[in-house]
């Protein structure tokens, strides 16, 4: 039949919801990060709990180098940046977006295609065996083991505030952000769930996942979920 006009609205914007920005500038992947994301996405890998490991700790990283930055420069954390050095972790039941912040260094544009784009060590031909996702931390990508689209929102002080979005799809695209919130300093990490991954939008069940992370970590982590 026909479809009335609030269901062509309600279309385009589920549609729009999970769409790349056209206007980006598009990159591809390496060869070796393509070849790894395959193996993430296909995998039915069974730990995929990992994940929030690889990005509580890639957070406490980018924490840390602001920390160690402005013991040499006292304008970094200066008395008018109130920013707390923590990490925030959202839950949007109804977007189905689990999202990670950090008041971290940040990635300047360059920093993001580079090292959201490209696996800087050497050797890592003899990918393909899925344990090492959980022995050596295949790191930020391991996010792909439950989202099937990533932004990447990052502000660093040498630059303007960028966004990086993939599928996963040997591709990816950078543009200057000029549409969310500023985030003053740091790294958000959105990741739109896979359809079998809604589980962890549960409150209790990622509370149990950061308590069980956060061990090691020492920068306080809170934890929001919506309502719906
Ligand atoms: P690793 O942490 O082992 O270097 P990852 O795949 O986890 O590898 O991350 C790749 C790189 O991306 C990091 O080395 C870091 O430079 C950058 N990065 C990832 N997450 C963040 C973040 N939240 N803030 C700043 N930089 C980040
Ligand atoms: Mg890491």
């Amino acid at each position: 039949g026909l479809s009335t006009d609030s269901d062509v609205v309600q279309e385009s914007e589920s549609i729009s919801k999970k769409s790349l920005r056209s206007s980006g500038e598009k990159f591809e992947f390496q060869a070796e990060v393509s070849r790894l994301m395959d193996i993430i996405i296909n995998s039915l890998y069974s730990n995929k709990d990992i994940f929030l490991r690889e990005l509580i700790s890639n957070a406490s990283d980018a924490l840390d180098k602001i920390r160690f930055l402005a013991l040499t420069d006292k304008d970094v954390l200066g008395e008018g940046d109130t920013a707390k050095l923590e990490i925030q972790i959202k839950l949007d039941k109804a977007k189905k977006i689990l999202s990670i912040r950090d008041r971290g260094i940040g990635m300047t544009k360059e920093d993001l295609i580079k090292n959201l784009g490209t696996i800087a060590q050497s050797g890592t031909s003899g990918i393909g065996d899925l344990n090492l996702i959980g022995q050596f931390g295949v790191g930020f990508y391991s996010a792909y083991l439950v989202a099937d689209y990533i932004e990447v929102i990052s502000k660093h002080s040498d630059d303007n505030q960028h966004v990086w979005e993939s599928k996963a799809d040997g591709k990816f695209t950078v543009s200057e952000d000029t549409w969310n919130e500023p985030l003053g300093r740091g790294t958000e990490i959105r990741l739109h769930l896979r359809d079998d991954a809604g589980g962890y939008l549960e409150g209790s069940k990622l509370k149990d996942l950061v308590k069980r992370y956060s061990e090691f970590i020492n920068f306080p982590i809170h934890l929001w979920a919506s309502k719906e």
